[in-house]
Parts: C-alpha cells; sequence; structure tokens
C-alpha cells in the first residue's frame, strides 16, 4: 500500500509491489510478486466465484467457463499440441509428482543429480537412474546417451531442467530432447525456473511434458502445471481419487474421466488457474521487452559481482545463457552472514544455503558447502543491481558495519 512506483510499471509490465527506493528483491528464484494483471484477473474472481463444474447456478457457469478459458490460455502459452492436456496442480513439486505416479510400471526414468529435489525425488527408486551432475553441455548429452544405451527397459522418461535454479543457466533442452528421441525417450520439461524468463514452446521442443508453478511466474501460490501427452495420464489411475475424477461410481468398480478431471480429484483451485493464466498471457504479450531488460541487469550484475576480488560465482555447465541468477560465495564469510548483511544493512533480499539442489551444490560449491543467489526479475532496476554490487565490495573491504554475532538460528547484530 502507498508504494512508489515499480520499475516493472515503466516496462509496461507492472507488478503489485515492490519499491524501487527502498528493498531491493533479489528472491524472484523462490517467489515473484504479482503481476497488476494477476492481481485484477483474481479481485474478478474473488468477487464473483461459484463452484467449478458443480452447479448450474449463474456464478457456477461463470466460474467454470474462467477456469477452462485458464486451461486453454496455458495450453497456448506452452505451446501444446492439439491433443495434449493442461492439468491443473499446486505446484512444479505436484506436477512431477503428478507425472511420477503416471510413468508407467516397467519404465526406466533418468534425472540428473544436479536437478531440483522435486525433479530428483519423486520418481520410483529402483528405476531411475541418477546421472552425475555434467560439467559442460557435451557431457551433459553424453551422460544421457550412455545412460540411455544401457537402459534395462524400452519405455524411459529424461528429465530435464530447464533452467537450474542455483546457478541460472539454461540447459540445452533441445539437444538433450534430441538424444532422448533417439533411444525413443519421453521427456519432461522441469520450467520452474525457465517459464518465467524464456519463451516455451513443447510441440517444436518435442519435449513431452513440462511442469511449472504459478508463483514463479508472477502469479499466487498454490496452482501449477502439468501439460503434455495424454496417453500415460490417461492410462494411470487418478492421482486424487475422488469427486470430480469419477464418471460413475457402483459398488463393485469405479469409472474414471478421461482427460484432466481424471488427476484434478476435489474443488479445483479455479482462483490460482485463473492467475496463472493471466500471468501467461501477460509474459507472453511481453516477452521481448522482459527478455532485455533482464538481459541488461544480468550482465551488469554478473560482472560487477565477477569484479570484485574474493566473490566465486557458481556454475555448473559454463557455457550457457542465464536466465538472471548470479549464485556466490565470498571469501572469509559464511553465505548465511552476506545474506543478514545484505538484509540489515542494505535493504537487498537474497537467498542463502543450497536451494533445494543439495547434490549440486555439493558438486559446484564444494561438500556441504552453501551459497549465495541473486535472482533478478520484472520488480528489479539497475539501482538495485549497483546497490547489491557496492554492498558485498563494501563488506570484502571493509566488513560488516554492523556487529554480528551467531544465534541459535542465524545471525543477530
Ligand atoms: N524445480 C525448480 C527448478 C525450482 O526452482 C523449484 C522451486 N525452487 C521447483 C522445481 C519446485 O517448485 P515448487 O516449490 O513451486 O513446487
Amino acid at each position: 500500500e502507498g508504494l512508489p512506483q515499480t520499475i516493472s510499471a515503466d516496462l509496461g509490465v507492472p507488478t503489485v509491489h515492490r519499491t524501487v527506493t527502498d528493498y531491493a528483491n533479489f528472491d524472484h528464484g523462490a517467489t515473484t510478486p504479482a503481476l497488476l494483471q494477476v492481481a485484477d484477473a483474481v479481485t474478478k474472481v474473488q468477487r464473483r466465484y461459484g463452484s467449478v463444474h458443480r452447479g448450474a447456478g449463474y456464478a457456477s457457469r461463470v466460474t467454470t467457463g474462467w477456469f477452462e478459458a485458464a486451461r486453454a490460455e496455458v495450453a497456448d502459452f506452452v505451446g501444446a499440441r492439439a491433443d495434449d492436456q493442461v492439468v491443473f496442480t499446486r505446484n512444479t513439486t505436484d506436477a512431477l509428482r503428478l507425472l511420477a505416479h503416471c510413468v508407467p510400471q516397467d519404465a526406466q526414468v533418468f534425472a540428473w543429480e544436479s536437478a531440483h529435489h522435486a525433479a530428483v525425488l519423486p520418481w520410483p527408486g529402483s528405476r531411475t537412474t541418477r546421472l552425475p551432475v555434467p560439467t559442460s553441455t557435451p557431457h551433459a548429452a553424453q551422460l544421457l546417451r550412455e545412460a540411455l544405451q544401457h537402459s534395462p527397459s524400452t519405455t524411459n522418461l529424461v528429465v530435464i531442467t530447464g533452467a537450474c535454479n542455483v546457478t541460472g543457466e539454461i540447459w540445452p533442452v533441445a539437444e538433450l530432447v534430441a538424444v532422448a528421441q533417439e533411444f525413443g525417450a519421453r521427456t519432461v520439461l522441469d520450467a520452474a525456473q525457465y517459464a518465467p524468463h524464456v519463451a516455451l514452446d513443447i510441440a517444436a521442443l518435442g519435449v513431452d511434458w513440462v511442469a511449472f508453478s504459478g508463483h514463479k511466474l508472477y502469479a499466487p501460490y498454490g496452482a501449477g502445471v502439468l501439460a503434455g501427452r495424454t496417453d500415460w495420464l490417461d492410462a494411470a489411475d487418478p492421482y486424487l481419487p475422488a469427486g470430480g475424477a469419477t464418471a460413475r461410481v457402483h459398488r463393485d468398480h469405479t469409472q474414471w474421466h478421461r482427460g484432466p478431471a481424471r488427476h484434478e480429484g476435489g474443488t479445483p483451485n479455479a482462483v490460482g488457474a485463473v492467475a496463472i493464466a493471466a500471468a501467461c498471457a501477460t509474459l507472453r504479450s511481453n516477452r521481448t521487452t522482459i527478455a532485455a531488460h533482464e538481459a541488461q541487469l544480468y550482465a551488469r550484475l554478473h560482472a560487477g559481482l565477477a569484479a570484485i576480488p574474493g566473490v566465486r560465482i557458481l556454475a555448473a555447465l559454463g557455457d550457457r545463457p542465464n536466465v538472471g541468477v548470479v549464485t556466490f560465495t565470498v571469501d572469509g564469510y559464511e553465505p548465511s552472514l552476506v545474506s543478514q548483511v545484505l538484509a540489515d544493512e542494505h535493504a537487498i533480499a537474497v537467498r542463502d544455503g543450497r536451494f533445494c539442489a543439495h547434490l549440486l551444490c555439493d558438486a559446484i560449491a564444494g561438500d556441504d558447502a552453501t551459497a549465495i543467489r541473486a535472482s533478478l526479475g520484472l520488480a528489479t532496476t539497475g539501482e538495485h543491481v549497483d546497490r547489491l554490487v557496492s554492498a558485498v565490495r563494501r563488506l570484502v573491504e571493509h566488513g560488516p558495519a554492523l556487529s554480528y554475532v551467531h544465534t541459535g538460528d542465524g545471525w543477530s547484530a
């Protein structure tokens, strides 16, 4: 309330909050502020909603229309094929878990250890091959090819990260899909970090499924998406066996719906679906502006931090474009202290830790090491970038301005 206008308003893609002057949000990789268009769409739904697919009343029919229109918008956003499905889930974690639930019994799953835990952990352990953290694009492709050559199954699924949540590196999706397709393997793209920054086209990429979260796409919490091929989804038991998923329940058997309803048991999150759709529409029509804004800020941030002695920037593949994330360490300072100093002394929000990707951090930061992540987005300004760079420089040159003691749950000044 009453906060100054944001830079994102100048871009024509305004978000509901984040100030230019007093608070620098470098935590877009975790969660993004809502777009104004999203907030407006949510308000519209909140004022009129009725039950979805469950009522004959006016509000119910209108809400059902909104919900299905949201599905169609998301299908366009991901570049879905005509016979693909869009299933609304809670978030990326839930979307990947839903796909894991639908993977055929005899399938083998391939996932790099560098992925977010949500993409590494949901698959059945005995039928999952973990690929080690690759060190370059050709190495990633080579690891996949060798693993697929030795697959014990003819039904295979490869889990590909669109953009890394730790390093921001955009993965070589097209190259990896090509390798998967050589072996007739299916692919799923974890687009949690990719979709907010890069245009998606799963049909053109040849990706079979894509998963992402609303709350990283400038929409609120509680809604996500799994979109893609129908066959595995329709062949599986319902993810949430409940009302909405049932066509008819008999004493001795149940007929389940096919299509998205099969896995959307229970009353759906229509507000979340409409919010995601509003975000998809806004991002889709502003991709070029957003990409230019982010590329320019990323270059400034990366160059600024890289020039500070004792700052080490982390990368895995090393030769990739980036969605606007710089994760780094500062010699002589624990990452948790660096982020505390940035918050207390400079009103800068970053994240420190291992970012739900422990195996990747072990590989690129060192065993058990943590790091500091600065992830930019629509609410980031050039002033924010300069403030972060000079704050880190100041810390390196002069130490913290306040004196900090380590307490049980962090640092206090
Ligand atoms: N995959 C990636 C690459 C992510 O960055 C995240 C969120 N940090 C997830 C999956 C999980 O998303 P959510 O917490 O919204 O389920």
